[in-house]
């Protein structure tokens, strides 16, 4: 695993100034928004099942919160360092800006494998991890959320720390919580739909049938799940998908031109979305490498695993019939990548407004929570669905207006919401 000299703070940076400069930002706000405005790192000790006690890193960075409350989820990862988080928050920020909900930006780690925790010591992490930032992060400040490898059982435990140190109840403290603890209908679906409703968008205005086209996706995490089963609604054909091994430290992709069968492979899968080879292979799918997922004959490419995956190394041997890669993770291709695939006249959907049905449907939780009124899950998804579909389409009219990338012209819509909030507040 040598990976990791990328530094991805350095990439997000690198298009914040492509976008400052885009705009004419003056100097102080362009300082002030390449920094995060606060970061907190810190230690969890952690009593382990066997009685020895271990030391994990923890950290929650706050990149923006000018627009609302600091908003974004927490890794846990055992490659996670903080310039990935920080990274992470900065692109969290664009994206709620992108979205046009009024919160910021804010992301949090553990340096972690969960593969490797009992869900009691999970449980330990989680609640330690709250001790260590409770004085920093709340309903009104920074509201945290699920992201890779935590889900809404680490949430609720998260949230049960916090509402017992503080001896209230604060279902709005975090999001991605269990439906009927306080989570929202819709919630897990959210962030895999909303790629979807904008690639549907993007096939709209290329004037080809959902039903015309195939996919390939890279991941089978919650993201990967919920846009594979929203595709297929739209009878999209999905004839390759890619999963991380755990006992082989690698990944593999599964193909099956006939299109892969969703439940078929979420029966064979891992909760990490890990899924077994060898009953794969039984199953009729091609085990193939893990890169495979990427040199598919397909229309559509949705990275939703993790960042830095479309790079130099293999950017070219993506296919000329791909027409929209639409990026599920944050992150997935690096600025070079990002440099060829925009000389192929490939249309990108960036991140931070592809995967932005997560956060859009984290607000609505945080609204439903602060009410403590719940509503029916058709009424969220429709919400989501208006969310995402205008936030695609002001990017998609202003990169035709302006000439610009469909990343550019989100950038430039998203830093300039921002940049105005941080003058009209005085601070910049
Ligand atoms: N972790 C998700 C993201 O990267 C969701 C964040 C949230 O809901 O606050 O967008």
């Amino acid at each position: 695993m040598e990976k990791k000299t990328y530094n991805l703070f350095e990439a997000a940076q690198k298009q914040f100034d492509h976008a400052a400069e885009l705009l004419e930002l003056d100097g102080a706000t362009r300082d002030f928004l390449r920094m995060p405005m606060r970061e907190y790192h810190f230690t969890i000790p952690l009593h382990m099942d066997d009685g020895k006690v271990k030391i994990f890193r923890g950290f929650r960075v706050q990149h923006n919160d000018a627009r609302g409350p600091a908003k974004g989820g927490i890794r846990f990862h055992p490659l996670e360092t903080i310039d990935t988080v920080r990274a992470l928050a900065m692109w969290m920020t664009w994206k709620t800006s992108v979205a046009n909900i009024p919160l910021g930006g804010a992301k949090g780690g553990v340096i972690c494998d969960p593969h490797h925790l009992s869900l009691g010591e999970q449980e330990r992490l989680c609640r330690g991890w709250i001790r260590q930032v409770i004085k920093n992060v709340g309903p009104y400040s920074d509201v945290p959320a699920p992201d890779v490898m935590t889900n809404a059982q680490h949430m609720l435990w998260m949230l049960d720390e916090y509402e017992v140190i503080t001896g209230e109840r604060h279902p709005g403290f975090i999001t991605g919580k269990p439906v009927g603890m306080g989570g929202s209908l819709g919630r897990r679906e959210a962030t895999g739909y909303g790629v979807i409703i904008t690639v549907r968008e993007a096939l709209r205005e290329m004037g080809i049938p959902p039903e015309d086209t195939t996919a390939s996706v890279q991941g089978f995490g919650n993201v990967a799940k919920y846009a594979i089963e929203l595709y297929q609604k739209m009878e999209g054909k999905v004839v390759c998908v890619s999963s991380w091994d755990e006992n082989d430290q690698c990944s593999y992709s599964f193909q099956k031109k006939e299109g892969i069968d969703l439940n078929e492979l979420s029966s064979i899968s891992d909760s990490f979305g890990g899924i077994d080879k060898e009953k794969a292979a039984d199953l009729g799918y091609a085990v193939l490498p893990g890169e495979a997922w990427l040199e598919q004959e397909v229309d559509i490419l949705i990275p939703a695993a993790l960042e830095d995956q479309i790079t130099c190394e293999n950017v070219d041997k993506i296919s000329k019939r791909v027409k929209i890669i639409a990026e599920g993770a944050n992150g997935p291709t690096t600025p070079e990548a990002d440099e060829a695939l925009n000389q192929k006249e490939l249309f990108v959907i960036p991140d931070f407004l592809a995967n932005a049905g997560g956060v859009v449907c984290s607000y609505f939780e945080q609204v439903q929570s602060n009410m403590n009124y719940f509503w029916e899950k058709d009424e969220v998804l429709g919400k989501l669905d208006a969310k995402m579909t205008s936030a695609y389409v002001a990017v998609s009219d202003f990169a035709k207006a302006h000439k610009l990338t469909m990343r550019e012209a989100a950038y430039v819509i998203s830093v300039n919401r921002v940049a105005q909030a941080c003058r009209d507040r005085g601070w910049v």
